[in-house]
């Protein structure tokens, strides 16, 4: 799958994109990722890619020619592609949307800034918007991650299968507590030990510890 991300702060994504689970993803071309800077799809000498809003308003909007330009250039129209918008009133990102994106074989991801995007990206470029959150960040370069992040573990390949289907939020939804070594650890002055039953090797038992866990969480 290849995630296309249009953005006028290229460098965020260099670090998180470059460590652990994803980075070996795309060593082994699973996924792809590419960062597309959207100054370089502006026209003027000054490579413009916001302006002040119409009739009037703080702050500063991005402006609907270089988007435009960007996606013509790099969708892929023979493909299953999808162009999502980050926005704040988007459709909420849940694992389920995770689930639909993961099936693509391109997705589009524009990363707004400022005071948002010219409403004509979410009503006539881009097929969805996307929120992460009830909260306004800077940028849609975090929620952008969040996205990537969230898809990249669902493709097959990526991670052990385990992992996926014991997952919280997964249809199989097991979101039970995990612990790891030592056995016993002295937290404020009170020893605090892992739950005997996860040490008795009775794997029917853990079994079904675990299963009452997850019930009460519900
Ligand atoms: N003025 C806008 C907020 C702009 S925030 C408003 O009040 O709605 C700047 C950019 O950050 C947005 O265009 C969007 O791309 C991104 N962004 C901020 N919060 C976000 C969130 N919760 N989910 C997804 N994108 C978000």
């Amino acid at each position: 799958m290849k995630f296309d991300i249009i953005t006028i702060f290229p460098k965020i994504f260099d670090s998180y994109f470059n460590e652990s689970i994803i980075k070996r993803a795309q060593q082994k071309k699973l996924v792809k990722i590419n960062i597309h800077n959207l100054r370089k799809y502006t026209t003027d000498l000054h490579k413009t890619i916001d302006d002040r809003p119409y009739g009037g308003g703080f702050g500063m909007v991005l402006m609907v020619e270089p988007i435009y330009k960007a996606i013509k250039k790099i969708k892929n129209i023979n493909k299953k592609t999808k162009v999502i918008l980050m926005s704040p009133k988007g459709k909420k990102f849940n694992q389920k949307m995770a689930m639909r994106f993961s099936k693509l074989d391109q997705l589009i991801i524009i990363s707004g800034r400022y005071e948002g995007v010219d409403e004509r990206v979410a009503k006539h470029i881009a097929d969805e918007e996307v929120s992460i959150g009830k909260y306004i960040l800077t940028g849609g370069e975090v929620p952008a991650m969040v996205i990537v992040d969230a898809i990249t573990r669902l493709i097959p390949g990526v991670i052990k299968k385990g992992s996926l289907i014991e997952e919280s939020f997964s249809s199989f939804s097991k979101e039970y507590p995990q612990y790891t070594r030592p056995e016993k650890i002295k937290i404020d002055n009170k020893e605090r030990r892992v739950p005997k039953v996860l040490l008795s090797g009775n794997h029917g038992k853990i079994k079904e510890w675990k299963k009452k866990l997850t019930e009460n969480t519900r």
